[in-house]
């Protein structure tokens, strides 16, 4: 990630997809989340979307996907959770491990999804116009909408305060590892 021009995250869940977001804060690289959704109501498709998102860190316009909304903390936390406490919070009867709505993936939707971060890719990179921060592609109805998310300043992924991480790349690891080495 430290190399690329930019990260593309095409991913199901939101844990891993969070942490992606992180580090192309940390790095100070743009992100792209291309993802899709399908909606069934008994058997049958009620609603599809493609989504197409950017992070592009140090600009307002393009906030982190969390201060976009776009994030399930739930998930993020269920996601990263360690295997002993995901054993232990299934003991406890909590669900984890499965999904609360089964989402059918068709390749129809993929293929929207990754045709249009292609599209908005390729203007970026040849400088052609700035991207659309967030289009949200409805399948059913083929109308687009876009979407505009607002950075919380606070914000520790994208945000400019002092607990943010925001270009900090390894700067806190180096820390750690010092103090351990040098027992302060
Ligand atoms: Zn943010």
């Amino acid at each position: 990630m430290k190399n690329a021009d930019l990260i593309v995250t095409a991913l199901d869940s939101d844990g891993p997809r969070c942490l992606a977001m992180s580090l192309a804060g940390r790095y100070g690289k743009p992100l792209v989340n291309v993802s899709n959704a399908i909606y069934l109501d008994a058997g049958r498709i009620k609603s599809s979307y493609a989504s197409c998102q950017w992070f592009i860190p140090r600009e307002h316009k393009y906030p982190c996907l969390r201060c976009q909304g776009a994030l399930d903390e739930k998930q993020i936390e269920a996601d990263l959770m360690s295997e002993r406490l995901k054993l232990m919070r299934q003991k406890a009867g909590y669900v984890i491990g499965t999904q609360d709505s089964p989402n059918a993936q068709v390749i129809p939707v993929n293929s929207a999804a990754a045709g249009i971060a292609a599209w908005e890719i390729s203007l970026w990179a040849a400088g052609i116009r700035q991207p659309k921060p967030w289009i949200h592609y409805d399948l059913m109805s083929h109308t687009c909408e876009m979407l505009q998310g607002v950075a919380d300043p606070e914000c520790t992924v994208c945000g400019l305060g002092k607990n943010s991480y925001l270009a900090t790349g390894d700067a806190d690891v180096v820390l750690q590892i010092r103090q351990i080495l040098l027992g302060k």
